[in-house]
Formats: structure tokens, sequence, C-alpha cells
């Protein structure tokens, strides 16, 4: 019988926390590698250089690829020889390593996890709980899967209970392209089919944690059903033409993984979960010996890009009127320079109430671009933590008062905006511009100063201003109201010419 001792669990399940903030699994850089090779969209291409370069300066200075740092998942399959020397539960002892992980003091990562959901929404201050699912098995080891997950991709997962009858693939392309840019693409999709609802969602996560393999598999022919459905949904889904951030390209996803389980004659449950640019797991195994070693890449995994900015147009944002932003284009890529204001969802909530009640806002907004962001603590010389865009759509109802009764101007997030959001950003003569999600690290470069604004009890969420130099971003609604993530992936599927463009 193999004895576990605690502190080889905790410790092991913190290393490996650590170990995916700051490192992507190989196979995904060398997948995102091919795909940048291969991309022909020059918009699609330079955001995954962005992300590659980002990944490979992650690596190198062990600080988050990205600045949502995840929920934390933990699979442990147990052997049923196994005995625990701890008298606390699997579970406890999972948090108490994600704990630790969290409240590292030399690369400390986000807290995203918040008590009370439908209520306060408050800070657990350390990310716990993980969301921790066991299985006993045979043998004396204990295997151990960790996964970091970001909020954009979750945020995207989808069920549904189909007819028996009903087509997997026609579904799959029904709700890929409702899915949009939130969830950072490339990256990965996978499928969990049968069984019981639940039972469904959990396959497709756990499908999610193998090894990236589609060329091999493409290379060898599929061997079964859920091989050739792997090949037909990355095929037909590439062909969407949704591309790099949802700007239009050859590559949406690097990888399909298909899970099935025998279900009910009567139901066809599918899950579809999405893995963003920030992918990543660790996978170790405990024999009692020890704690986990997990084995660090090789920088020669990384290839050596620079990210070419020399087409980019140089914008002060200390200056800047919408006379000029009216001469800006969707697709236009810029360099910001100058004061750039924070504020994400809660900040806009209160931002809002206030003005509803005719309050005074701590923040003058007239003329300014705000940033949606929330960062990863600074550590060290660092002015900021990793510091990528969030979820812009989020922020869609509070546009249209925002810009009116503010004078606000720009906005800074990632992926597309909803019709009423475009629909007041034309009105009022105002831009949207996209940072790369997944390129924390490289955008934090770009930030040479921060002072707290306002909101500060909102921790990650508080109006900060940034100074910046020459940070990378892309017109993605321009004043007319045109938006990258509409023409961009219509131009690319219609070049793409395998699945019509619909004319709506
Ligand atoms: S890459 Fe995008 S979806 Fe993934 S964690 Fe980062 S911001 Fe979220």
């Amino acid at each position: 019988m193999t004895t576990i001792r605690e502190e080889d669990f905790v410790g092991s399940i913190a290393d490996a926390f650590q170990f995916i903030s700051f490192y992507h699994p190989a196979d995904y850089i060398r997948d995102l590698h091919a795909a940048y090779e291969r991309e022909e969209s020059p918009a699609a291409r330079d955001a995954m250089a962005q992300i590659l370069v980002n990944s490979r300066m992650s690596a190198e200075g062990h600080r988050p690829i990205c600045q949502d740092t995840g929920i934390a998942i933990a699979f442990i399959r147990a052997g049923m020889d196994v005995r625990w020397d701890t008298k606390k539960s699997l579970e406890e002892l999972v948090n108490e390593g994600v704990r630790r992980a969290y409240t590292d003091k030399d690369n400390p990562l986000r807290a995203s996890m918040l008590a009370d959901p439908d209520g306060k929404r408050k800070s657990t201050g350390d990310n716990t709980p993980a969301v921790t699912h066991v299985e006993l098995v045979p043998g004396d080891k204990v295997e151990v899967i960790v996964a970091a997950k970001g909020g954009g991709s979750e945020n995207k997962s989808k069920f549904a209970m189909l007819l028996p009858s009903d087509s997997i693939v026609d579904w799959v392309l029904s709700v890929v392209p409702t899915m949009g840019a939130d969830w950072c693409p490339p990256g990965m999709l996978s499928l969990g089919i049968g069984g019981s609802p639940e039972k469904a969602m959990l396959i497709a996560k756990w499908g999610m944690m193998e090894p990236m393999d589609m060329h091999e598999l493409k290379a060898r022919g599929p061997g079964n059903r859920a091989e050739e459905l792997r090949i037909e949904i990355y095929d037909k889904v590439n062909a969407l033409g949704i591309g790099a951030q949802g700007l239009g390209g050859l590559s949406t996803v690097l990888d399909v993984k298909v899970k099935d389980y025998p279900t009910h004659a009567a139901s066809k449950p599918v899950a579809l979960l999405p893995n963003c640019a920030a992918s990543r797991h660790a996978h170790f195994v405990l024999d009692g010996t020890g704690p986990a070693k997990l084995q660090a890449p090789s920088l020669d995994d990384w290839p050596k890009l620079t990210f070419d900015t020399s087409t980019s147009r140089r914008v002060d944002l200390d200056t800047l009127t919408k006379a000029e932003i009216a001469t800006w284009k969707a697709g236009e890529r810029l360099l910001l320079s100058g004061k750039l204001l924070t504020g994400r969802d809660a900040a806009h909530k209160r931002l809002t109430d206030m003005m509803n009640r005719g309050e005074k806002l701590p923040v003058d907004l007239a003329n300014r671009f705000i940033y949606y962001v929330g960062p990863v603590d600074a550590v060290r010389e660092e002015v900021v933590g990793p510091a990528g865009p969030t979820t812009s759509s989020r922020m869609d109802k509070f546009v249209e008062p925002v810009l009116a009764r503010t004078g606000l101007i720009g906005m800074v997030g990632k992926s597309e905006r909803g019709p009423v959001a475009i629909e007041a950003i034309r009105k009022h003569g105002a831009v949207y511009c996209i940072a790369v999600g997944g390129a924390a690290y490289l955008v934090s470069k770009a930030i040479k100063g921060s002072r707290m604004l306002a909101f500060e009890d909102l921790g990650m969420e508080a109006i900060r201003e940034f100074d910046v130099k020459d940070m990378p971003v892309t017109v993605a609604v321009d004043s007319q109201g045109n938006a990258v993530h509409k023409s961009g992936p219509a131009e690319w599927r219609a070049r793409i010419g395998k699945i019509p463009v619909a004319v709506v």
C-alpha cells in the first residue's frame, strides 16, 4: 500500500498551479506556431505573434500568461490501494494547494473567485475554492490533472440535449459563431457526447486536458466515429473564418477533442467547451516517494519571433480629439501612448448608479479612453502585473449612458461588441479598440506608470490611471460603426469558400 503525505500532495498542487500560470504546454506552442506560419490574414497573424511573444516572455519571467489566472480545477484519480496521511478531505487539500499557489510572494496570481455569486459577489481572497473531481480507480498511485480556466472561455461553454437524429456537426457550426471571440481563439474545442447532462460536461472537460494531436490524427486517419467527428469539426470550424481573436483568418481551432459515453435511447446530450489562448493544464502522478517534479520546458520550444509594429499609427491619448478618431478605420493598428483609465464590470456599475442618483463622479471621463482590465498585482520592479483586456461585451449595456453623460471617447477591451454598443459608439463618434486576449504580460510592458484614482475597495476592478507607451491595439469598431469582428470573419469565410456566407 502506498502512503501519500499531506505535504507532498498540497505542495505538488501548489507547484502545478504556479507552473501552468507561466508555461504554456509545449504542444500548444508547437501548433500555434504552425498555425502562425500558415496564416494569411495579417490581423490574425499579428494577434498570434503577440500570443507567442507573450508566452515566451512569461516563460522567461515566470509571470502569468494572462491576467485572468483562472478558476482552479483539479481532476484526481486516486488508487484504491492508497493510504492518505492526513485528516483533511481531498477537496481541502486541493484548496490548500491553490491558496498557496495564488498567494505566492514571487508570482502572485489573480484571485478571481467570488463567494455569494448571486449576492455580494465578494472575493474569497485566495482563489479558493477549486472545483475538484475525484475518481477512485484500481492501483496504488494518485494521478492528478490541474487546470486554470479563464472566465472568458468558461463563459462560452455550451450544452444541448439534441434529438437522437440531430447532427452534432450542424449544432457545433450553429453555436460556434455565436461564441464570437470572447473565448480568445485560437484554441481548442472539446466535445462530450452522451451520458447524462453533467456527464457530457465532465467528459468534455476531461478531453480538453489531452495533448494536441490533430496533425498526427489527420496523418494516420480516423479509427472510430469520435475521431471522424474530430476531423470534420476541425475542418468546418476553421472554414468559418473566425480566426485568431475573431479578426478573420484561417485558424480558429488548433485541435478538436471528442469524448463519448453511452446514453439513453431517447437522448443525445452534447457539451462543447472551448479552451482559450491561455491553455493551462499540467499532469502529475504521486507514488508515495515525494512531491511531483514538473519538468520545465526548454525555451527552444518557443519560436524566436519579434512583434512588428512598423505599420501601426502612433496615438497620443493626452491630446486626442474626436476629429482625429474619426479618421481611424476598423482594422487599423495603433500604438497608444499617454494616460489611459481602467475600469471594468463593478466600476461601470458603480459609475452608472452614481450618475443615476445625480452624484458627482470621482473621475472626469471627458475626452478619455478607458481600458477594461483587472490586472494581476505587481511584484518587484513591475509597475503592474500582467494586464490583458477583459471581455468587452459585459460592459455593452453601460456604453450608451457612459458615452452620453461623461464625454468618454474611447474604450479598449477584447472581442466584439453587441449591436447596442456599436450603435452608441457610432452615435457619439467614439471608438472601440481591442488588445490581444492572452497577451497580458506583453501588454503590461507598455504600462510605465499606474496610480489609483477611485473605488480602491474594488481591488483589481478599481479605477486606475495607467501611463502607457506604445500599447498595441487594433480599431475594432470605428466611429462610423464599422466592426472588424463582422467584416473580418465574413471576408475570410468567403475566401476559404467552403461554407456559404449568410446574408444578414
Ligand atoms: S486568454 Fe482570454 S479567455 Fe483565456 S484566460 Fe485570458 S482573457 Fe480569459
